[in-house]
């Protein structure tokens, strides 16, 4: 084994042992972690931190989240095999990439169409199929394709959306940065019941706000 082979293994091991170590237990979540490489999804002067435990500004002065916070929300959608999975925020597209490896089909809307169009070709190159990346305001979620298994929001709203609520089928989950955009915001699990919405408060984060209609790029 050479030199760098062997720092690549290490590099990943310890990305994976700062997931286990922030509460990332889930084995199908650690597994798809691992296939994804962060370091695709990141170019330019923060390319080489992309396997540290921190967010980093993309483009549109957007940012692609922390990888433990990325396991944690992933960890909490409870993603199963057959699901139809939206996810409203592309960003870099990370997220959608290991989401692609969880479920059956995964549609990820972005309103910077700067951003969806690479994420686009990336997944192109990665071979990844089972992933739409569509440009829109993903508030409004996705009628079209309704209603979802899943649904994952990765911008903060102040509260979650009314059409996303709509679109999650019934025993479906779906995870939402809840709070002020220059605060410290609520990660909320909202899973859809016959008696209603139950809502559990899972962890403090710091998301980008959730801006409505489609950004001019
Ligand atoms: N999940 C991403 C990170 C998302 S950053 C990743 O893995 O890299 C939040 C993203 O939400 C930004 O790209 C921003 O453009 C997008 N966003 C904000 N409001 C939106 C809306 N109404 N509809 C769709 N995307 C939105």
């Amino acid at each position: 084994m050479s030199d760098e082979e062997i720092t690549d293994a290490e590099r990943k091991m310890q990305f994976l042992y700062a997931l286990r170590s922030k509460g990332v237990r889930d084995t199908n979540v650690l597994t798809a972690m691992e296939k994804v490489d962060r370091g695709a999804f990141i170019t330019g002067t923060f390319a080489d931190r992309a396997y540290e435990d921190m967010p980093l500004p993309i483009a549109c002065g957007q940012t692609i989240s922390q990888p433990s916070v990325v396991a944690l929300m992933t960890q909490a959608l409870d993603v199963q095999p057959r699901d139809k999975v939206l996810e409203v925020g592309t960003g870099s597209g990370y997220q959608a990439a290991i989401l692609s490896h969880l479920a059956r089909r995964v549609y990820s809307i972005d309103r910077h169409a700067r951003l969806t169009r690479p994420v686009r070709a990336l997944f192109e190159k990665l071979d990844i199929t089972n992933v739409t990346i569509m440009t829109g305001d993903g508030s409004r979620g996705l009628p079209e394709q309704a209603p979802f298994d899943r649904i994952i929001v990765t911008a903060a709203a102040e509260d979650p959306p009314g059409p996303l609520l709509a679109q999650l089928r019934m025993g479906g989950i779906m995870v939402v940065p809840v709070g002020q955009s220059d605060a410290v915001q609520s990660l909320i699990k909202v899973t859809r019941g016959e008696e209603g919405f139950e809502y559990e408060e899972l962890l403090p984060v710091r998301f980008v706000p959730l801006l409505e209609g489609v950004a001019q790029d």
